[in-house]
């Protein structure tokens, strides 16, 4: 089986590193020996079945899950139960959800100031100037004023991307940005996550979107069980699969 680390030659300086990762809910082991190095700007995205741990994975980065063997560093600092380490961790990580997850009492504006308010201590104004500035960066700067269910999925959804990036990340996660919205919408969304990963951004995304892992992923990873199966780049990846489990993804998603 492959897993061979293509970022390896990148990863003097890496963004994320998880070192024998084991985690359980209750008796199911959810997530298996996972060693996972991201480079700095490196763009990943994260496939496999329903259940195989890809979310978990990811929530598991910014401590939404908690693990119960292995190390996760992010940009230098190692995750523990201390809650300042968390804090830390967080306020350089982003994460789009499936289902948005917008406050629906607060306007798209006030989504966006929240937490730059509350966590970062800016004044309203300087607040207010970059969710202007990043909700220009996702095209939906004239909906400011309306509330969250006033927007389409795929409105809300670039709005739920451009909170995330008012706090300055230096990683963004993704779980299924783009599994909840209409066909239709779901293209609008893409190519904003394309955009930030042209500017450079470090990106893990989870996603059955095969046409964004080929433009944009350095890197894709197939889990499976709880594991990671294979990783390459894109063009070895579709073309070249090794393990039979990711042949059989293929096979059903493509
Ligand atoms: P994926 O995102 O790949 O679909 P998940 O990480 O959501 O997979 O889930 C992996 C497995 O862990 C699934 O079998 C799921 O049912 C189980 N699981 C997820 N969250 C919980 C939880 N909070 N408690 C117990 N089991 C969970
Ligand atoms: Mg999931």
């Amino acid at each position: 089986m492959a897993s061979t680390n293509p970022a390896a030659a990148l990863a003097d300086d890496p963004m994320i590193e998880v070192e024998g990762l084991n985690k359980w809910y209750g008796d199911f082991h959810v997530l298996r020996d996972i060693d996972l190095t991201v480079a700095k700007g490196e763009r990943i995205v994260i496939c496999g079945p329903s259940g195989s741990g890809k979310s978990t994975l990811i929530r598991c980065l910014n401590h939404l899950e908690e693990h119960q063997q292995g190390r996760i560093v992010v940009d230098g600092v190692t995750m523990t139960q201390d809650v300042k380490r968390i804090e830390q961790i967080r306020r350089n990580v982003g994460m789009v959800f499936q289902h948005f997850n917008l406050f629906p009492h607060l306007s798209v504006l006030d989504n966006c100031c929240i937490s730059q308010t509350w966590v970062q201590k800016k004044p309203r104004a300087e607040a207010e100037k970059t969710a202007m500035e990043f909700l220009e960066r996702v095209r939906i700067a004239d909906q400011a004023r309306k509330y969250p269910g006033q927007l389409s999925g795929g409105q809300q959804q670039r709005v739920a991307i451009a909170r995330a990036l008012c706090m300055r990340p230096e990683v963004m996660l993704f779980d299924e940005p783009t599994s909840a919205l209409d066909p239709e919408m779901i293209k609008e969304v893409l190519d904003v996550m394309v955009e930030l990963a042209r500017d450079g951004m470090t990106m893990l995304c989870v996603t059955h979107e095969m046409g964004f892992a080929k433009t944009v992923a350095d890197r894709v990873i197939f889990m499976d069980q709880g594991q990671i199966i294979e990783q390459a780049p894109p063009e070895t990846f579709f073309n070249h699969p090794e393990s039979d489990r990711t042949k059989l993804f293929l096979s059903q998603i493509l």
